[in-house]
This record gives structure tokens, C-alpha cells and sequence, in this order.
């Protein structure tokens, strides 16, 4: 599942590429069989509506809240389409995708055929090879966007979404971070008032719980997931398994700085693509070339002087990677 430093890439490159343009048209064909929220475009009627919205606007740019993606798009003349003299403002709104488990959003030149029932969204010709890769062909959802200008080529804002477990809907952009998709998620861990202090408060929110647990819990801190988490707890020396509260004020202090060094050396390689996730241009991100722990099983330890062998093992449902010579448990040590 991408993370922050995935969103994060993602948001940059919508920022690049997308920020100025017009939705001219939105496609999609996620419908209820995909659904999972009361007010998403899984639903064909809130997707009618959001389609009725959002056309004709223009994109402000995107921010990052935790794993979403914010869209934000401007205010309008509701009398704009049928050129009346309406004078009614419609308020700015933004568009907030979550990625979920496979999503990745991409922009290019994309044909669409409509004889084909499944996929009918392709690359164009002149489209990069890398809008091809495999990994980038489940488009369920097409924004098509133009720089308002006649005859220009239009380029198409898509998400590609395998398993169809992404989330999409419209807010209000001056309530949208207090609506209840955005309003119980921790702070942000790159954040500059986000200090030492603080994440010892937030995590100590829950002290028995476990350390790689609670860094995931969006509750307590936004954007972490397992790759981040798994890696932190390596650099740190921390073992997945240990309570919170056993964690010395030293570890914590090595925890706080791990935490963000991996997030932000995950934003410096263009994210973590070892699964599904692509950049903004179909393209790899290079921080799984950096991992330490995650998905090492079996391989030996590449700390310094370490004799250690990389472990994996289930902690709360998820799988830790973690050295079983510099992370052991506090009351296993000598
Ligand atoms: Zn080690």
C-alpha cells in the first residue's frame, strides 16, 4: 500500500503536471460491486453528481493529508455552463483520493475504445513506454483535463487500481479537513511543529500496545504503513514486538529521528515501488533498493559490526522484518 512518501511523490507530480488544468470530463467504471463508503463514486448516483460538479473546474493543486491525495479544484459561477447571469458562487471543492492497497494515479495521452468493455483505456501511441508497464493498466478512473485552450492535445489524469479497493469522493474544500474521512488521523511526522516531545505524547497514547502497531496506527501518526514502520524500527534498534512503554526514552529519541529520515529518504527516491506503486509518469520509485529490513527474510544483517540475521514474523496481522541480534526484545538482552 502506498504510504506517505508514495502519496507524497504522487502529490508532487500532480502539482507539476496538473495544477492550472480543467476537468473537462471524468470517466469511470468502479460501481457498487467495488463499493465500500457511503459517499464515494462506487456509488453511480454520488458519482453523477460528483461528475456534475467537478467539470468545467479548474485544478488549484494537490496536497497530502496522511495516504490521501487532496484535489483541490476552484470555486465557480454556478451561471458559468449556461452562461446566464446567475451570480451564485459555487464553493471550491476538492477531490480526495485514497490510493488504498494498488492504486496509482498517472498522467498522459490516453485513447479510449469504446468497443472494448473491459480496459478501454489505453496509452496513446505517442504515450510514454512507461504508461505500459503491466503493473499500470487497470484504469478505472480518467480525468480528462485541458488547458482551456481550443485544439490543444488533452492529457488524461488516471488512476490504475487492480484490486478496486480505492477511495474517491468530493468535499467541501473549507470543511473537507474536519469531515470524518480526514478528522480522527494523527499528526504529520514530517511536519515541522511535529517534535520529539510530540511523538513521545502520541505514541505513549497507547502503552501496551506494540511499538510497530501503534507507529502504523493512523490515529496516533498519519502516513506510516508497514514498509516505513519495518524500516524505522531497524534503525532504531527497536524490536516490532516491544510495548510502548518499554521503550527507553533513548529508543524513543532514536525511534523519532528513524521515523523521519526513512519517510523523507523514501520521499528523495521517488517513493517505494516493490509493489504496485508508479509516479505520476508510470514510472518506479527507488526506495526499495534501500530497504534494510522489509521483505530481507533470511538475509544477513547490513548494520555495521552486526551478526544478525533479518526475521520475519506476524505482529498483529501484519509481517515485521526486523534483526535478530540489534533488535531484540529488552528482556532478552544481556
Ligand atoms: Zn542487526
Amino acid at each position: 500500500m502506498p504510504e506517505l512518501p508514495e502519496v507524497q511523490t504522487t502529490v508532487n507530480g500532480l502539482n507539476r503536471l496538473a495544477k492550472g488544468l480543467i476537468v473537462e470530463d471524468v470517466w469511470t467504471d468502479y460501481d457498487s460491486k467495488h463499493y465500500h463508503g457511503s459517499d464515494t463514486i462506487k456509488d453511480p448516483e454520488f458519482f453523477s453528481s460528483f461528475r456534475e460538479s467537478i467539470v468545467g473546474r479548474k485544478i488549484l493543486g494537490a496536497e497530502r493529508r496522511a495516504k490521501n491525495i487532496l484535489i483541490n479544484l476552484e470555486a465557480r459561477n454556478s451561471g458559468q455552463k449556461d452562461g446566464s447571469n446567475d451570480s451564485g458562487k459555487l464553493p471550491a471543492q476538492t477531490i480526495l483520493i485514497h490510493m488504498k492497497m494498488t492504486g496509482h494515479m498517472m498522467i498522459g495521452e490516453y485513447e479510449f475504445d469504446p468497443k472494448k468493455s473491459r480496459d478501454p483505456w489505453t496509452p496513446a501511441a505517442r504515450a510514454s513506454d512507461a504508461l505500459r508497464d503491466p503493473f499500470n493498466r487497470f484504469i478505472h478512473l480518467v480525468f480528462t483535463l485541458s488547458d482551456g485552450k481550443e485544439n490543444k492535445p488533452r492529457k488524461q489524469l488516471v488512476l490504475s487500481d487492480m484490486r478496486k479497493f480505492a477511495k474517491v469522493t468530493l468535499l467541501s474544500t473549507a470543511a473537507a479537513h474536519e469531515s470524518a474521512h480526514l478528522e480522527d488521523i494523527g499528526p504529520e511526522p514530517l511536519d515541522p511543529s511535529f517534535t520529539f516531545d510530540r511523538f513521545a505524547e502520541r505514541l505513549r497514547l497507547k502503552p501496551v500496545g506494540k511499538i510497530k502497531t501503534t507507529l502504523m496506527d493512523k490515529s496516533i501518526i498519519a502516513g506510516i504503513g508497514n514498509i516505513y514502520s519495518d524500516e524505522a524500527l531497524w534503525r532504531a534498534g527497536i524490536n516490532p514486538e516491544e510495548r510502548v512503554k518499554d521503550v527507553s526514552d533513548k529508543d524513543l529519541k532514536n525511534l523519532y529521528e528513524a521515523v523521519r529520515a526513512v519517510l523523507s529518504r523514501g520521499i528523495d527516491f521517488g517513493g517505494d515501488s516493490m509493489s504496485d506503486y508508479r509516479n505520476i509518469h508510470g514510472e518506479r520509485g527507488k526506495f526499495q533498493e534501500q530497504h534494510k529490513a522489509y521483505r530481507k527474510t533470511g538475509q544477513p544483517c547490513s548494520k555495521p559490526k552486526c551478526t544478525g540475521t533479518i526475521r520475519r514474523k506476524v505482529v498483529a496481522g501484519r509481517s515485521a522484518h526486523f534483526c535478530d541480534v540489534h533488535q531484540k526484545l529488552q528482556s532478552k538482552r544481556g
